[in-house]
């Protein structure tokens, strides 16, 4: 990486049109010209002095200089490599990226009409049509809007079956995408865009809308005792101060006890321990019960367990897909043990076979949810058994 300083003389070119884009520098000290040649005249673009930066554009599409530069006073100009620029640009988010590029291109467009009528300059490149991975996001960002508005996105249940009598003790509520051309886009990929944008909080509203609809639905079946439905939540629903009192405001509204509603955040959200202590004090006087969904896939502080009540542990599945080696086998008995000492009820989550099943029962694990215990289903399904 080049940090030396450039001094140059005043009346020295820098770089000239058409030179192939090694470098752009910062301006610390003196004036320096843009130019282009139109018609064999040269046309002056404007002038940069310190703080400024020189020739970036070029390093930052990787295309000929579109002008040229010349000092009108001494200067000193720090270089800036092409990988400092590039490095972050890969690391940014691709919708800003994106923006940023087809900004870039918009100038170069009306940069070559203002000097040569619309002709290319020498050595630039035309923008080469492709689809951006950040306009798509912004593509897939706008149709989950709509899918929000004409109610595209389904709600489907999936039960936690109580191992000590086989009993269904409730149901996770997830989420569906039924997108026109992609089919069921899974809300891996679409949640993780809404959470990028203050989209998550309105589709929020919508599954704890549907999930009170279900809730009341189960009760007109008199399902004894009724079941609960577990909602998950994001991160950035928890940073709205109006949340808890929006759940306990549309369980009321249906006449619905408050503990047939459980909420789950996930593992990756608890280095926020404020906050949820907050969240877990202000569900626990509503009569709600909270779960710390994927329980062991990165982040787990096992510390903060103890100032941290949940109510419930899900296991997560990469856990339980484990339990076939002896070690895995320690690690979910030591979990189990550590959750009977807290208190919390643990539910296996990603159950597919009859082995593990009875390897989890073994262990004293009491509920357990997957493909073995029943799949993600409409209501009506849930219902009509
Ligand atoms: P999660 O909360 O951990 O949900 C469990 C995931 O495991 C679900 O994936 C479920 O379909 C899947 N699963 C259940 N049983 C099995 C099994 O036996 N084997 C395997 N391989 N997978 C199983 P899904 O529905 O794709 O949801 C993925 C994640 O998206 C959820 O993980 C949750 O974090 C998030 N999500 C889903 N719905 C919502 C929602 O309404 N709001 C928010 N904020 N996040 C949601
Ligand atoms: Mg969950
Ligand atoms: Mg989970």
């Amino acid at each position: 990486m080049r940090s030396q300083r450039r001094h140059v003389a005043a009346q020295d070119l820098i770089f000239a049109e058409g030179d192939p884009p090694t470098t752009a520098f910062l301006v610390e000290s003196g004036r320096i010209e843009i130019s282009t040649v139109q018609h064999g005249r040269v046309q002056v673009l404007g002038e940069l002095g310190p703080g400024e930066l020189l020739g970036e554009m070029a390093v930052l599409d990787n295309s000929h200089r579109s002008t040229s530069a010349r000092a009108l006073t001494d200067c000193v100009l720090l270089p800036i490599d092409r990988d400092q620029f590039s490095e972050r640009l890969e690391a940014a988010d691709p919708v800003v990226r994106a923006l940023l590029m087809s900004q870039l291109a918009r100038y170069r467009s009306a940069l070559a009409t203002l000097t040569r009528g619309g002709e290319t300059a020498p050595g630039a490149t035309a923008p080469v049509p492709h689809v951006d991975p950040g306009l798509d996001k912004i593509r897939l960002e706008s149709e989950l809007r709509l899918a929000l508005e004409r109610g595209d996105l389904d709600v489907l249940l999936q039960p936690l079956q109580d191992m000590t009598d086989g009993t269904i003790a409730g149901y996770e509520s997830l989420i569906r995408w039924r997108h026109p051309e992609r089919g069921q886009v899974s809300p891996a990929e679409f949640i993780r865009l809404a959470e990028e944008t203050s989209l998550i909080l309105p589709i929020g509203d919508y599954v704890l809308d549907r999930v009170c609809a279900m809730l009341v639905r189960l009760r007109e079946r008199r399902d004894e005792p009724l079941p609960f439905i577990a909602l998950n939540v994001s991160a950035r629903q928890l940073a709205d101060a109006d949340l808890v009192p929006r759940w306990i405001a549309r369980l009321a509204a249906h006449d619905l006890p408050p503990d047939r509603l459980r909420i789950e955040i996930t593992e990756s959200l608890m280095f926020d321990t404020p906050r949820i202590a907050q969240l877990l004090d202000a569900c626990h006087a509503a009569g709600m019960t909270v779960a710390l969904d994927d329980f062991g896939t990165g982040y787990a502080n096992l510390g903060v367990l103890a100032d941290l009540d949940f109510d419930c542990i899900k296991l997560d599945r990469s856990l339980v897909h484990r339990l076939s080696s002896s070690r895995g086998l320690a690690l979910v008995r030591a979990i189990v043990a550590m959750a009977r000492g807290l208190r919390c009820q643990v539910v296996a989550e990603g159950v597919e076979t009859s082995t593990q099943y009875a390897l989890l029962r073994d262990l004293g694990c009491r509920y357990a949810q997957g493909w073995l215990v029943g799949r993600p289903v409409p209501l009506r399904d849930v219902v009509a058994d």
